[in-house]
């Protein structure tokens, strides 16, 4: 509503995002009930891989989930703002000098990845006197975050440099868990238990999306999955299926008919071979519908596709409706980008990306309506 108290048609946007909570639900009810009796957290970084954390967070926690993972700090206090005390906040990257004492005071665990990490945290779990909870995260293979061997051996030689951590779970992360036939994920597990086995009585935290699926010896003590809770295929494994959660529609801003040889979009990259009726949605780059769709992707309307003609643009993309009968399509109609006809995985490959690039793009201009 706007100050004069005109309200703003939800029919007048440019498309509308459907998140369907039940299904978020069910997928993480169906992860429960394989890894059980360990237990299943959730990763929620990055809005809740864009669905929307404040929706997201209640969602999980409603159905049992207890354990939450976000990746930078600042995303710990607008998780917090919707989640009950007694749910676990944990922060993947750990933190930034200076960071310490505001995670402490909120009670957000990290994850130490490397010495200076644990160095920062133990002194000022020194400075209050007690023990800081912790997760500590070893590399196991892909050397992206975690303490490299030597600086484990380090840690394993001096146990003084543990004192003032409560240790609550050994922590790494799988490089290739969406190749279940890949070599790198037994290696990655072996290494995995001889870290662990360097702090007796810890538990391991190990499994993502892909982990849950490449059977128990992955689960540890919690399993930590975020893309198949979205309705991402995680694996290649059939069990590891989900619900979709995500429905998006985009609106036809304009429609035209045009003879053969007519150029479309910038740089005329697209010539029509006969007559065709074009159709202009409203979104484009800026709304997560990446460039690379161009020529490539394809919307829907009624089960028929309609392929994306020229380049997408900043915030609209012209495709060619010649195969609905004429008028189908008007100013206002909803044609389908994801959905039963064209699932979430489908627009990722045609956009030569994958799907958690296209969630946590999707961007704030759409309708979003939470089922
Ligand atoms: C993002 C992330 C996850 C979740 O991975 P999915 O493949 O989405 O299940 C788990 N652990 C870490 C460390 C991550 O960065």
């Amino acid at each position: 509503m706007d100050s004069h108290g005109n309200v703003l048609p939800d029919d007048a946007l440019s498309g509308r995002l459907v998140i369907d909570l039940q299904a978020l639900s069910a997928n993480y009810r169906r992860i429960a009930a394989h890894v059980a009796p360990v237990e299943a957290g959730a990763v929620v970084k990055a809005n809740a891989y864009g669905l929307g954390v404040e929706r997201v967070g209640p969602a999980l926690f409603e159905v049992g989930c207890r354990q939450f993972f976000v990746a930078q700090l600042q995303e710990a206090p607008v998780l917090r703002q919707h989640l009950p005390r007694e749910a676990a906040i944990y922060v993947l990257n750990g933190l930034m000098p200076g960071g310490e004492h505001y995670a402490a005071a909120n009670g957000f665990v990290p994850v130490l990845n490397s010495l200076e990490q644990l160095a920062n945290w133990t002194a000022l779990a020194r400075s209050r006197g007690e023990r800081l909870p912790a997760v500590l995260q070893v590399d196991t293979g892909m050397s992206r975050l975690g303490l490299p061997a030597d600086e484990v051996r380090a840690l394993k030689s001096d146990p003084t440099l543990l004192e003032h951590i409560e240790l609550l779970f050994v922590m790494s992360h799988l490089a290739s868990a969406d190749a279940s036939a890949s070599r790198q994920n037994g290696e990655q597990l072996a290494a995995m238990q001889d870290a662990a086995g360097l702090f007796p009585g810890t538990r391991i935290c190990f499994a993502n999306s892909g982990g849950v699926f490449l059977g128990s010896t992955y689960h540890g003590a919690l399993v930590r999955p975020g893309i198949a809770l979205y309705g991402g295929v995680p694996t290649d494994v059939a069990a590891a299926r989900m619900l979709p959660v995500v429905r998006l529609d985009v609106r036809v801003v304009q429609t035209r008919t045009v003879p053969a040889r007519t150029l479309v979009g910038y740089s005329g990259t697209h010539m029509t071979s006969g007559e065709a009726v074009l159709a202009t949605i409203a979104a484009g780059y800026a709304d997560g519908l990446p460039r690379s769709l161009s020529g490539r992707g394809a919307a829907y309307f009624d089960g028929v596709r309609l392929p994306m003609v020229g380049r997408v643009s900043m915030d609209s993309i012209t495709i060619d409706a010649s195969a609905l009968s004429p008028g189908t399509l008007k100013l206002g109609s909803l044609v389908e980008l994801i959905g039963p006809d064209q699932g979430l995985e489908q627009i990722a490959s045609d956009a030569g990306t994958i799907s958690y690039e296209i969630l946590t793009g999707l961007g704030k201009r759409y309708e979003r309506i939470y089922l």
